[in-house]
């Protein structure tokens, strides 16, 4: 089978903050990357392990998260910055994938009980796919499903491996961290984000890559035993998406953009966002 991996660097066992950990100004920067490298090359041992034909490794943090010199000798990867409206080839993404596994994915903005929660970034609020929220994961699991590209595998915190079993109810989790702040921010500015939802309890790494090729491996193994293992359905068409921005500093609330597609989640991400309401 051919594997696409999606990463992140957030939702890794280590990673702290968003600030210090995840962006290239940050003094553990490198280290955070680090930590990520080692638990996407655990996935790669065990998709691989599983038998794995191919696996092809994305970096989907916007800064970049993983280490290339560092990486598995079998994976290939996938680097951004990503073309805007490029979706999925500008992703590396195509249905010559059988399966899709998420490393390091957080829950999306607002969740109680997650780390370092957002959806793409810090100043969105809220997206919302035909009227449900929608997060990062499941942006991708769409995207893959109506490719015929199945979800079966992500690690992450707990709060993101919860939201992905509820998208996809016979997806294999890994859990490797537990976010402790309870208050979702709703009310938060995008700066005020960027700098919440620090505090967790997090596996050691070397459990937490244990525990991800473990599960790797038993995923893909459940996969080609059950064809219909981690399938996902799209909700039937017209197809809507709303993305409400964080209020600003002034306390105005932030901007809405909408747009519609008549019949493809994947012509939907590539319709431009018109605006829908200035907020203020
Ligand atoms: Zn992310």
């Amino acid at each position: 089978m051919n594997v696409y991996l999606m990463t992140d660097l957030e939702a890794v066992a280590g990673v702290k903050d968003s600030l210090q950990w995840c962006l290239p100004t940050g003094r553990y920067y490198d280290t955070a990357k680090g930590l990520l490298t080692e638990e996407t090359n655990a996935a790669v041992e065990g998709f691989l392990a599983a038998g794995a034909r191919r696996v092809v490794v994305c970096d989907g943090h916007g800064w970049g998260g993983l280490l290339p010199e560092k990486l598995h000798p079998q994976a290939e990867l996938i680097t951004g910055p990503y073309p805007h409206l490029v979706y999925p080839h500008g992703f590396g993404l195509d249905d010559t994938f059988d399966v899709i596994g998420w490393v390091g994915q957080h829950a999306m903005a607002g969740t109680p009980g997650g780390h370092l929660t957002h959806t793409g970034s810090f100043s969105v609020l809220e997206m919302t796919f035909n009227g449900s929220p929608l997060g990062e994961m499941a942006e991708f699991a769409y995207m893959a499903a109506e490719l015929g590209v199945r979800s079966i595998f992500l690690s992450g915190d707990q709060a993101g491996c919860k939201e992905a079993r509820e998208l996809v109810p016979d997806i294999e989790t890994v859990s490797v961290k537990e976010g402790l702040s309870w208050n979702p921010g709703l009310d938060l500015t995008e700066e005020e984000a960027e700098t919440a939802f620090t505090a967790a309890r997090h596996l050691s790494p070397q459990m937490a890559r244990d525990r991800i090729r473990e599960g790797a491996e038993k995923a893909l193994r459940r996969a080609q035993e059950d064809p219909a293992m981690g399938k996902l359905e799209l909700p039937p068409p017209p197809y809507t998406f709303q993305t409400v921005f964080r209020r600003d500093k002034d306390g105005n609330a932030g901007r809405v953009y909408s747009r519609s597609h008549p019949d493809s989640f994947i012509g939907l991400l590539n319709t431009p966002d018109q605006l829908h309401s200035l907020g203020g």
